[in-house]
């Protein structure tokens, strides 16, 4: 793979002349970024709707996705994840039918034909339903933990594991879009879990060339705007990320410039010193990840502006958007 430095693929000779701007423009999307940062910290304004230079992705077909979901897992626990998980609505019974698949043909061309993505859906909505499993725990290496978690929940209902599905799914659409082959953990076609241990393993097994996870955090009112996180350096029993830590940053503020850059959000105003990046080191499924990932949580669902934000479909495609961009930037460099 190749998460830094040059640009190992062999382009045609016609396009090179092409290449090298190309990639000063991408770099210069960070710095960007970070100046856009600030300006949120001083004005404190995070209203939604910015999208700079965003830019949508010509619409194209999506490949026929076909595989069998490959079990994955989803969500784990983050700050604020857990905490409050306010199991609003209990899930149907049946509320995991054999969706279609989590995994996508190749498409035909595209700057990523040839890359894997795996997306992480962070939780399952049959979680709520299953505490017994996924209240066990599995071995992350550093520790031992839950397998998995229920997610926060607004007041109204709304299940950050409904949120993080949509959101995956349009990511999907638009990886695909770019020519990656994109496998889900999950994609409500288990009744839960996966545990975050296998969530890892899948992801690594698929020799992915980014996962990226996704969440809403379940923070305190008030708690506003994204993060990302970035894994910490760890080496204890099955966990080794000192590989990963590097192309994990890299691939992690690429997301959150474009993130702000899309969606108009803040870095949230809670953790990370405004900063949008957070390291961590006790969270499994980037402990015993191999290839580079980092969770984005895309909000506060526990924050009644955030929610305004989370529960908009227009919102969530810019947030799925924005994805897109930092893992299209973060492969082709
Ligand atoms: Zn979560």
């Amino acid at each position: 793979m190749s998460y830094v430095g040059p640009d190992f693929e062999p382009a045609p000779p016609r396009r090179s002349a092409l290449r090298r701007p190309l990639t000063v423009a991408v770099a210069a999307l960070v710095p960007g970024a970070l100046a856009g940062w600030l300006l949120w910290q001083v004005t404190g304004d995070s209203e939604g709707s910015a999208g700079a230079g965003g830019g949508t992705a010509a619409p194209a077909s999506s490949s026929a996705a076909a595989a069998p979901a490959p079990s994955g897992e989803s969500g784990e626990p983050t700050a604020g994840d857990g905490a409050d998980p306010t199991p609003a609505e209990p899930t149907p019974a049946d509320s995991a039918p054999s969706a279609p698949s989590s995994a996508s043909a190749p498409a035909a061309s595209g700057p990523l034909k040839g890359k894997v993505v795996v997306v992480d859906p962070g939780h399952n909505p049959g979680n709520f339903e299953h505490a017994t499993e996924i209240n066990r725990q599995v071995d992350i290496g550093t520790n031992r933990k839950e397998c998995d978690t229920t997610g926060t929940a607004s007041d109204a209902g709304y299940r950050e594991a409904d949120f993080t599905l949509d959101v995956a799914r349009r990511l999907r659409t638009a990886l695909q879009q770019q020519g990656a082959t994109v496998r889900f953990t999950q994609d409500d076609d288990r009744p839960w879990g996966p545990c975050v241990d296998e969530r890892a393993r899948i992801g690594n097994d698929a020799g992915a060339d980014a996962v990226v996870s996704i969440h809403a955090d379940g923070s305190g009112a008030g708690n506003r705007g994204f993060h990302v996180i970035l894994p910490g350096a760890v080496r204890a029993g099955g966990a080794d990320t000192r590989a990963i830590v590097g192309p994990s940053r890299e691939l992690g503020a690429r997301i959150a410039g474009r993130f702000v850059a899309v969606t108009g959000s803040a870095p949230a105003n809670y953790v990370g010193d405004g900063t949008g990046l957070v390291t961590r080191e006790d969270l499994g499924g980037l402990n015993l990840s191999t290839v580079p990932k980092v969770f984005i949580e895309c909000g506060n669902m526990r924050d009644s502006a955030d929610l305004v934000l989370l529960s908009s479909g227009a919102w969530r495609q810019k947030a799925a958007q924005g994805i897109s961009e930092g893992i299209v930037s973060f492969l082709r460099t």
